[in-house]
């Protein structure tokens, strides 16, 4: 190898099928190019076909999109038939042979590309990531896009199992207190554990694999990385510290990126990724009174009956104020034709008090001045995103760490109030009423807070913006590692 040749860092990034993993993961990956890293960015097929089609390829001249082979046939729909559990194992057998062909490619330098010098995986990978890095002794990152409180959860599962606390039986000891998990003992009930524990079974094939093969396997990689920051989760980053090397909390994504790379212009436009946004919304908003407007948004995964809609639309429409509500086409389940629901629900609010749109620049919705409550499903992307944009939070969690997320929203943070298992038009005109009008004062407090902290620390100096630096300072070293090996073992 040449002295002159550029030792540039390329780093890999292999992402699972679901919005609200990819985009967190774009957003690093787009701080890392910006960093002047090379940057592959692999998708499963359907997903890699879906950017195409949505033009968003185009905003990342600089990077590499390579593709490993779908884990769902084609001809298999794709939303809500397949749990999480089911879906990580049918990945292994997909991935493993997928990423050592593709690790093989990138071994050698092509062009301006040079070979691998670390992967960034979604950290539930990472069994079969870590397995075939190890083979070709190539650095594993496992990034989790979801809170540090949940993650930490996901490390007690065997504990939790001998409590008799999972699995978690709707409507049975829901109130019990967890008191296994070190740090959580007086926060967390039964309820507000993930809701992948709500299975029949201790003994969940899916969860078992989920747990062992996903979640135990992950001090394997050289280090974790998290969509969180230290300001908001630090006692459970802290805790996290000992079972991991190494820990980089980058949280939140959107802001850092938005702070460090202004001059780009993909950030805003990679909320987009899967659907078009109507941006239309945006010019309702600004006809709207300060602080007015509720925003509802349940994220890109789950779907509501035609019951539960109902019973938002006229909760709703009850409060008196009015809301922007995010209807994805494939939101509404069970029913043969979901247009007469959309069609039940436009009549219930004729007098323009409320407009749904089936996607939203939602990051720009939360920024808006007109928005004075987000209406959510607690993923952790939108916690973060109305963390930051400083909105109280109504949760109505349904999936995954949704449950814990909400819960710490309501009674760790306080800027929001929890809905959980619960759904119905009393219950949501009331949570709107008071965060707009008692409870406003008092939550708006916590609320400015820490919506002050999630700006200081990714401004240079604070501890997102820190624990950046050093992860391109890692990552170079580990670049000029790499090569002064492959030249050593060449002389
Ligand atoms: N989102 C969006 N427009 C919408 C609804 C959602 O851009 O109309 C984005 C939202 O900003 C967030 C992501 O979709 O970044 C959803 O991620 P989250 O982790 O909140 O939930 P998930 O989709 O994984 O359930």
């Amino acid at each position: 190898m040449s002295q002159a040749e550029p030792q540039v860092p390329h780093v890999v990034f292999l992402a699972i099928p679901g919005l609200g993993h990819i985009k967190p993961m774009l957003k690093l990956a787009e701080l890392l190019s910006h960093a002047s890293f090379q940057v592959t960015f692999i998708n499963m097929q359907h997903i890699h076909d879906r950017l195409l089609s949505t033009d968003l390829l185009a905003l990342y001249p600089e990077f590499q999109f390579l593709t490993i082979p779908d884990v769902v046939p084609r001809d298999r729909p794709r939303s809500g038939t397949m749990s999480l559990g089911d879906f990580l194992l049918a990945t292994g057998p997909v991935i493993k042979p997928a990423l050592r062909q593709l690790l093989i490619s990138l071994r050698k330098k092509k062009g301006r590309w040079q070979p691998a010098t670390c992967i960034i995986e979604d950290g539930i990978l990472s069994s079969s990531v870590i397995d075939v890095a190890e083979e070709f002794q190539v650095p594993v990152f496992a990034f989790r896009p979801s809170s540090a409180c949940c993650i930490w959860t996901y490390f007690h599962v065997p504990k939790l199992v001998e409590e008799g606390d999972v699995p978690v039986v709707q409507d049975k000891d829901m109130d019990k207190p967890v008191t296994c998990i070190p740090g959580l003992e007086n926060v967390v009930r039964r309820q507000d554990l993930p809701g992948n524990f709500r299975i029949e079974r201790a003994h969940d094939p899916g969860l078992e694999f989920f747990i062992n093969d996903q979640t135990l396997v992950m001090p394997r990689a050289f280090a974790l990385i998290i969509n969180t920051f230290d300001g908001l989760e630090g006692p459970m980053i802290s805790k996290l510290g000992a079972v991991f090397n190494k820990i980089y909390t980058v949280g939140p994504l959107h802001g850092l990126s938005n702070a460090c790379t202004k001059d780009l212009t993909t950030s805003a436009s990679s909320n987009s990724i899967l659907w078009k946004e109507d941006r239309g919304c945006i010019s309702w908003l600004d006809s709207q009174p300060s602080r007015s407007v509720v925003f509802v948004s349940f994220g890109s995964v789950i779907g509501l009956t035609r019951d539960k809609m109902l019973e938002f639309g006229h909760g709703l429409v009850n409060s008196g104020y009015p809301f922007l509500w995010v209807i994805r086409p494939d939101s509404i389940t069970g029913e043969p034709d979901p247009s007469l629901i959309l069609g039940e629900l436009k009549a219930m609010i004729e007098d323009n008090k409320g407009l749904m749109v089936s996607w939203a620049p939602q990051e720009e919705v939360l920024a808006h001045p007109a928005v004075g409550v987000f209406l959510t499903h607690s993923g952790w992307n939108s916690t973060l995103e109305s963390v930051y944009a400083g909105v109280p939070m109504i949760c109505w969690p349904a999936i995954g760490d949704q449950q814990i997320n909400s819960r710490f929203v309501s009674d760790v943070w306080k800027i929001g109030l929890d809905m959980k298992d619960t759904c119905d038009r009393s219950t949501i005109e009331k949570m709107v009423r008071s965060l707009m009008e008692d409870k406003r004062e008092e939550i708006m407090k916590s609320v400015n807070e820490i919506k002050k902290l999630a700006h200081e620390t990714v401004k240079e100096g604070g501890s997102s913006f820190s624990n950046l630096e050093k992860l391109i300072d890692d990552i170079w070293s580990m670049s000029h590692f790499a090569r002064k090996e492959r030249s050593d073992r060449r002389h």
